[in-house]
């Protein structure tokens, strides 16, 4: 079965789905393409994208061709500045959309645009420019703090750095590491103090769409909520592949993926009529009420 969403959360310029136009096959982004896109052609300066509006249309994709696609025929349309949360079970292609909708994975049918602007036109050698995707293992290389936080962003200012280190959180983190001049070893980093880095990292440059793709997952809950809070209120889109379900509260907008059946909607919405939402919400419930022991035991000297 074809499932299909197509929710405008704006007016849309989006062009009619045309899956025969799209390359064949799965070849990646650097060597896929034609004369078609003028980001290869020498001497043209890729388009910009002219907001956060993200457009998708038809996209089908599947990492084996004779395996079941893992983002069938999906039409989904965000308006810039919008708040995604995109959650499922493991597996469900969380990850696998975060990579198409930045241009990492390219589509076998459909089209997805940024600002108008299809993505695979877009600048990859400099992602930045235009739009961040920060994965779950975060990077960090052997530098100054400083080097790693503006790593997306190097003409970034001290108040600018200062301001994104405190919507961030990682105040703390940033004085224990002995400020911004101080050397960083990643190897001595844990994985949430390295989420925090790539947080500040992704905070800093204009992007018109920022993809966090289970980014906070080592963060305890508040410290996630913070992080999350950074990205929202601003011109740029945002969407998050969630690890956990409270992400979905602080959406505008979440879409439930479950193999290739994905249902878009509020949170309310998706409450009253999508089971599987229901179900993650449910078990978020259990979690964050554990039982309680019955005779605790333990001592402290
Ligand atoms: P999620 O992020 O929701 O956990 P993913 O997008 O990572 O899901 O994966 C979706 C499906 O695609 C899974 O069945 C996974 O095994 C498969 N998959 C992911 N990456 C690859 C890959 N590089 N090659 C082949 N299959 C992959
Ligand atoms: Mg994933």
């Amino acid at each position: 079965t074809v499932t299909r969403i197509l929710e405008a959360a704006g007016p849309t310029e989006t062009e009619a789905a045309d899956p025969g136009d799209a390359d064949p096959g799965n070849a990646p982004p650097a060597t896929a393409g034609s004369g078609r896109r003028r980001a290869a052609e020498p001497g043209n300066a890729p388009p910009a994208p002219r907001d956060g509006r993200v457009e998708l249309c038809g996209v089908t994709y599947g990492y084996a061709r004779s395996a079941e696609p893992v983002v069938r025929d999906l039409g989904l349309v965000l308006a810039p500045g919008t708040h995604l949360a995109v959650v499922g079970p493991s597996g469900a292609g969380k990850s696998t959309l975060a990579a198409l909708v930045a241009g990492v994975l390219e589509p076998q049918a459909g089209r997805i645009r940024l600002g108008g602007v299809p993505v695979r036109d877009l600048d990859r050698g400099r992602l930045s420019r235009s739009r961040v995707l920060i994965p779950q293992e975060a990077y960090v290389f052997s530098g100054t703090l400083r080097e790693n936080l503006a790593y997306l962003h190097p003409t970034a200012t001290p108040p600018d750095l200062d301001a994104a280190v405190h919507a961030i959180g990682a105040q703390a983190l940033v004085q224990r590491l002995g400020g911004y001049d101080a050397t960083v070893d990643p190897a001595v980093l844990s994985a949430g103090e390295r989420q925090l880095i790539a947080l500040v990292r992704a905070l800093l440059p204009p992007a018109r769409l920022v993809l966090l793709d289970e980014a906070t997952c080592h963060l305890d809950p508040a410290a996630e909520a913070v992080a999350e809070r950074a990205f929202t209120g601003r011109p740029a889109t945002l969407i998050v592949c969630a690890h956990r379900i409270s992400s979905a509260l602080r959406a505008d907008l979440v879409l439930v993926m479950d193999g290739s059946h994905c249902r878009l909607g509020t949170h309310d919405r998706l409450m009253a009529d999508c089971a599987l939402y229901r179900d993650l919400i449910g078990h978020w419930d259990e979690r964050a009420e554990p039982a309680r022991s019955a005779s605790p035991e333990g001592t402290l000297e």
